[in-house]
């Protein structure tokens, strides 16, 4: 009883704030443990340019940013944007198609993919 803790120890609270630890409740399964640590390890997804408009895109997957798959329109992107956004939305898609086959070959890099 010489440490300076053995003073506190004596009074009941403490002592039971000392020796409380977390313990588990139930025991998790292998499969649980499993399960958690898949995502550890989750690779990055494979990814192809949009022939429309050039943007990474996951295959067989509509394109979220022209709504175009296979070319063909298959989703209208405008038609829920208010007035504004819409405007803004058209000219980037213009300046897009203006830009053309050089935008489309610098985004096939893996530098260039990953940055986005
Ligand atoms: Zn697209």
């Amino acid at each position: 009883m010489s440490s300076p803790l053995a003073n506190e120890i004596e009074d009941e609270n403490v002592v039971l704030v000392a020796y409380s630890m977390a313990v588990p409740k139930q025991r998790h399964t292998k499969s649980r443990r499993n399960k958690r640590r898949a995502n550890i390890f989750l690779k990055s997804p494979v990814l192809t340019v949009c022939k429309k408009c050039g943007k990474p895109v996951l295959p067989h997957i509509v394109c979220l940013n022209c709504g175009y798959y296979k070319g063909v329109e298959v989703i209208d992107v405008l038609k829920k944007l208010t007035k504004k956004e819409k405007k803004a939305k058209q000219q980037e898609m213009k300046a897009q198609q203006a830009e053309g086959g050089t935008e489309k070959e610098k985004s096939l890099s893996w530098e260039g993919l990953s940055k986005r």
